[in-house]
């Protein structure tokens, strides 16, 4: 059995689908954290964003860019949060990749994306130098 989104793309579960193509789907989010928060997946079963394949990662981020001003434009939202828990560590439960697209509001309460890691670190500019160098490295 797959996971719980790979149901949904199989219709053996209901979900509210506001887009479907061949390689992606959007639907609205179960326990919305706001009034249109929408997750946007690949069909296919990746965990992780980097275990998506080039391709899929280009038809993901095709449609999560026509989501965010559908999304915004339905419930009349100021702005949004798009972001992947990418990861268990990270927030992560549900082990297939998935963009979540929250609406916000002006004085909603909530903060920015600066919030969800622990206390920041004090690095040197060699340290910074060297996470550079190797990241590039690694490209
Ligand atoms: P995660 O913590 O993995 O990034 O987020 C998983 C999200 O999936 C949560 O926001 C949760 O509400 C949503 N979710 C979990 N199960 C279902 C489901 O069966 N249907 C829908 N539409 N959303 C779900």
């Amino acid at each position: 059995m797959g996971t719980i989104f790979t149901q949904i793309v199989e219709g053996e579960i209901p979900a509210r689908i506001v887009y479907e193509d061949e390689t992606t789907v959007a639907f609205l989010d179960a326990n919305p954290l706001a009034p249109g928060h929408t997750l946007v997946i690949p069909k296919a079963e990746y965990e992780r964003l980097n275990d998506v394949p080039d391709d899929v990662a280009t038809d993901l981020y095709a449609t999560i860019h026509r989501m965010v001003p559908a999304v915004e434009e339905a419930v009349d939202a100021d702005a949004s949060t798009v972001a992947f828990n990418n990861g268990e560590e990270a927030g992560q439960e549900v082990p297939h990749v998935h963009c979540h697209i929250v609406p916000r509001f002006e004085g909603d309460g909530g903060g920015p994306i600066h919030g969800v890691a622990g206390e920041a670190p004090d690095l040197a500019d060699d340290e910074l130098d060297d996470i550079a160098a190797d990241i590039e490295s690694r490209i």
